[in-house]
């Protein structure tokens, strides 16, 4: 069974650097958001490859003897969230094999929307799939080739594949990162000189994993090109040529973290424009604009900025909540969001707030959002979301549900004003969204979750829709 499609990861790679798997393992700590189900690292040191992966969160999983036991100055490191019944610790990454180019190790972030296809065709061939992760499709396609080097059969490999692809390869003496030719996800590049004027490279999802070990950021790795870091030295090449860039907005809208630089531009910025031309289009006369935590805080800032209304975060967010939790007998209303949430009161009743959030997927969590601020005495409650509706899948790394689970695919804004029990409802426009994430007429970015329209051919899209459910 093929259950993949449905993860948003974290990844990181160092090259150069006598505790490369420190390093790595403290990229993963800034990189914790992009996934917390599972996490791992493999180092190599010219000779082999170690590795280790685990259910759980990076911190709890590498202690300081296990990052003692891989050795070498090369490392990779992913970490993963999915949903249930795809949580098994043969997806988690990096992936191994032992195969006829020696020890390998990968990890990525994305998508391959093709790996079903070619899944199937590799099997026909022969292969054994260990794993349901599309990852695997990549070795057993480098294993395939009939290329003599490394990075010529990877280049084959991924010309092959479809969808988006941020990832990092590890040989025992070497290291390749790639992406796909659309850049979807986000892969930055830094370095590190150390003491005689060596240079460490550093490979990212984001940029706050270079501030956490000291890296500076270089730029990105580009849409279709791949990175060769060995021996003899670091070599930069386009293994293909890069297509219409497809950045995912909801990296800036979202998933990323506000300090760091995405697509070679700062979140926070982004968010804080998304919030003040937020406030452009939707005013509305108020006391108070309050964000959902974490989620909504920078949008917040510029919303407040913007309408001159005072800033104050009248929800206060608990940090400490783990994914399973006891609930008590008797049910009490909104439990989950109030284990997460709780209102201030002193600072939301009797106020006209402007509540901002990032995005309605459902509407459930919005709704129980509402009710709380209402329930510590708001007079009204209008809520504003920092980018447009969503209204279609993602099947490029993004966990959405199916489309019929989006309020928005089957509801006008209105009707999901009432669902969520807000005073008004105000989304920002796609054009405020492009503004904020500085697209220019040749646009950069994929919009496909607010617009419908997917920028690769999705080869049998139901499919994908299915698989992507399935648990
Ligand atoms: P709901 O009202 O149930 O649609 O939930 C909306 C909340 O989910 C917002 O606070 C968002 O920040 C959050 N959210 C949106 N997209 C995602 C995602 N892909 N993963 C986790 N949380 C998300």
């Amino acid at each position: 069974m093929f259950e993949k499609f449905r993860e948003e990861c974290g990844v990181v790679a160092i090259y150069g650097h006598p505790e490369a798997a420190n390093l790595a393992y403290l990229g993963l700590h800034a990189l914790q958001h992009r996934g917390q189900e599972s996490a791992g690292i493999a180092a190599a040191n010219g000779r082999e490859i170690s590795l280790h992966r685990a259910m759980g969160l990076v911190a709890d999983i590498f202690t300081p003897e296990v990052v003692g036991r891989l050795a070498g100055y090369a490392a990779i490191g992913h970490t993963r969230y999915s949903t249930a019944g795809d949580t098994v610790l043969e997806n988690a990454q990096p992936l191994y094999v032992n195969c006829n180019r020696g020890p390998l190790a990968i990890a990525h972030n994305g998508n391959i929307t093709n790996a079903l296809e070619v899944r199937r065709e590799l099997e026909r061939e022969g292969s054994i799939f260990h794993a349901s992760s599309d990852t695997e499709v990549v070795l057993h396609l480098i294993a395939h080739s009939r290329e003599a080097s490394l990075a010529s059969a990877l280049r084959e490999a991924l010309l092959q594949l479809d969808g988006a692809f941020s990832l990092v390869l590890l040989a025992k003496d070497r290291m390749i990162v790639a992406r796909d030719p659309h850049g979807f996800r986000p892969l930055a590049m830094g370095l590190m000189e150390l003491s005689g004027g060596k240079m460490c490279y550093c490979f990212a999802s984001e940029t706050c994993a270079f501030d956490l070990i000291g890296a500076v950021y270089v730029n990105e790795v580009q849409p279709g090109e791949m990175i060769v870091i060995g021996p003899e030295g670091m070599t930069r090449q386009q293994y293909t040529v890069p297509r219409q860039p497809a950045h995912c907005v909801f990296e800036h809208v979202y998933f990323s973290r506000p300090d760091s630089i995405v697509f070679g531009r700062s979140v926070q910025l982004s968010r804080e424009m998304m919030g003040r031309l937020l406030a452009l289009e939707h005013p509305v006369d108020a006391d108070v604009v309050v964000p959902v935590p974490d989620s909504g805080v920078a949008a917040a800032l510029g919303y407040a900025d913007e309408s001159g209304i005072p800033f104050r975060m009248g929800l206060i967010r608990n940090h400490y909540v783990g994914r399973t939790f006891i609930e008590p007998t008797q049910a009490i209303r909104d439990f989950g969001v109030r284990l997460k949430l709780n209102p201030i009161r002193h600072l939301l009743n009797g106020k006209r707030v402007v509540l901002v959030d990032d995005s309605i997927v459902r509407g459930t969590t919005s709704r129980k959002i509402v009710r709380m601020v209402r329930g510590a005495g708001a007079r009204e409650v209008h809520l504003r979301i920092s980018c447009p509706p969503t209204i279609s899948p993602c099947y490029y790394g993004v966990d959405t549900p199916r489309k019929r689970e989006l309020i928005a695919a089957h509801n006008s804004v209105e009707a999901i004003r009432k669902f969520v029990e807000a005073d008004s409802l105000g989304y920002l426009s796609l054009e405020g969204l492009r503004r904020a994430v500085d697209d220019d007429d040749r646009l950069t970015h994929c919009y496909a979750c607010y617009t419908g329209v997917y920028p690769t051919e999705l080869v049998n899209i139901d499919e994908l829709a299915d698989t992507k459910h399935r648990v």
